[in-house]
C-alpha cells in the first residue's frame, strides 16, 4: 500500500500515521516530497489488516493499494493455462468447445432435435435453461426439475456434457445430479452464498459477468469459488449494460484478452445473450475466437419464432451448422481448432 499524507501536517501527526502503519503489521518506509509525504507500506495486503482505513485520518490524503485483490484465480498464482474437465470434455486447451442449445428447455422434441442438430455440427456441450431468471415474473420460469431430466436424457442420446443455470442454492443438489457444469448466470454473479455453494459441489462452475460488473470484481467473484476449494472455473463474458440501444447489451470481447493476460482459467463467450440479436452471432464468434475464447456459448433452437424466451438471438439449426463450418477457418487462424485436438 502507498499512503499519501496532506500537505503541511506536523511531525507528530506524521509519526502517529507511521506507528498505526506498523500497529497494522507493515513496515513503513516514508519518502519525503518538497510538498508531501509518502509512506510505502511493506506486507501482504491479502492476509494482513487493509491500510484502507486510514483513509478516515485527517492527514491522510490517498491510500493506494499495490497489490491485486484476487489470488487463486491470478495468472500469479498458476502461470501456465488451466484446463478444466466438464463431463467428456476438457476446456482450455488448443480446441475451441462449442456449448449449444436453447435458451429454455421446452419440451422434449424440441430439445432432442436441438441436441443431435448442434452435436452432429460439432458442439461438445449442449446448453439449455431449466431454472430460468427472468425478468418478468409473469414469464415462463422454466420447466424446473422435469427440464434437468431431459438435459441428462439428452445427454445420455448424444454423449454431450450439459450446462445449465443454477438459481437458487434449494436446487444446488439436485442441478448438480443432472449436470456436468454449473452455470451461474449474470444476475447472480455476486450471490456470494450461491458461488459458495456451487463451488462445494466440486463441479465446474461456468460464472457469467454480471451485467454491471467490472472485470475485477468478476475475477473476485471467480475467487470465491477456487476459495472454496474447486479449481473448476470458467468465466463467461455474456455483454455489459452501455447506452447502447442498437444491442440488447454491449458484448465487452476486450474482456477476453484481459481474463487471459489476468488469468489462467478458460474464458467463454457468449454471443447470443452478448448481442440479443441472431443476425450478429456469426460476427461475434468469429471475433471473439480471434480474441483468444476458449469457447463458446450459443443459444440455439429449431424454431426460434416460436421460443417461449429470448426468440431474437437463437440461431436456427441451419444457421447454426453453417456458423460452425465458417468458424473453422477463424479458429485456425487464430492458432486454435473446432475438432478434436
Ligand atoms: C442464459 O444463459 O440463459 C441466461 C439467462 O444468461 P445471462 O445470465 O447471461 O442473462
Ligand atoms: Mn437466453
Amino acid at each position: 500500500m502507498i499512503v499519501v499524507l496532506r500537505p503541511n501536517i506536523t511531525r507528530k501527526q506524521e509519526t502517529e500515521v507511521l506507528r498505526e502503519i506498523r500497529k497494522l503489521g507493515y513496515t513503513p518506509h516514508v519518502i519525503r516530497g518538497v510538498e508531501r509525504v509518502v509512506i510505502g507500506c511493506i506486507g501482504d495486503e491479502r492476509t494482513q489488516h487493509s491500510l484502507e482505513t486510514l483513509i478516515s485520518w485527517p492527514q491522510v490524503e490517498q491510500v493506494m493499494p499495490v497489490q491485486k485483490r484476487y489470488k487463486l484465480v491470478s495468472r500469479e498464482a498458476h502461470p501456465r493455462d488451466s484446463v478444466i474437465p466438464a463431463g467428456p470434455v476438457r476446456i482450455g486447451g488448443k480446441r475451441v468447445h462449442v456449448m449449444a442449445g436453447p435458451c429454455s428447455v421446452e419440451n422434449e422434441k424440441q430439445l432432442m432435435t436441438t441436441a443431435h442438430a448442434v452435436r452432429q455440427a460439432g458442439a461438445t456441450v449442449l446448453r439449455g435453461g431449466a431454472f430460468k431468471p427472468r425478468t418478468s415474473p409473469y414469464e415462463f420460469q422454466g420447466l424446473g426439475e422435469e427440464g434437468l431430466k431431459l438435459l441428462a436424457k439428452a445427454r445420455e442420446e448424444t454423449g454431450l456434457a450439459v450446462v445449465t443455470e443454477l438459481l437458487s442454492e434449494r436446487h444446488v443438489d439436485v442441478v448438480a445430479e443432472h449436470a456436468d457444469i454449473l452455470q451461474i448466470g449474470a444476475r447472480n454473479a455476486q450471490n456470494f452464498q450461491l458461488l459458495i455453494a456451487a463451488a462445494k459441489t466440486g463441479k465446474p462452475i461456468l460464472l457469467k459477468r454480471g451485467m454491471s460488473m467490472k472485470i475485477e470484481e468478476w475475477l473476485l467473484a471467480g475467487e470465491y469459488v477456487l476459495a472454496n476449494g474447486n479449481p473448476n472455473l470458467l468465466f463467461c463474458e455474456r455483454g455489459i449494460r452501455s447506452f447502447e440501444t442498437y444491442t440488447r447489451n454491449t458484448l465487452d470481447l476486450c474482456a477476453v484478452p484481459i481474463i487471459k493476460e489476468e488469468s489462467h482459467l478458460p474464458i467463454v463467450v457468449d454471443p447470443s445473450h452478448g448481442s440479443g440479436r441472431a443476425s450478429l452471432v456469426a460476427a461475434l464468434c468469429k471475433g471473439a475466437v480471434a480474441m483468444g475464447a476458449d469457447a463458446l456459448l450459443i443459444e440455439v433452437h429449431p424454431n426460434p419464432a416460436e421460443a417461449w424466451s429470448d426468440g431474437g438471438q437463437q440461431l436456427t439449426l441451419d444457421r447454426f451448422a453453417r456458423l460452425m463450418k465458417e468458424l473453422e477457418p477463424a479458429a485456425e487462424a487464430a492458432g486454435r481448432t473446432l475438432k478434436e485436438d
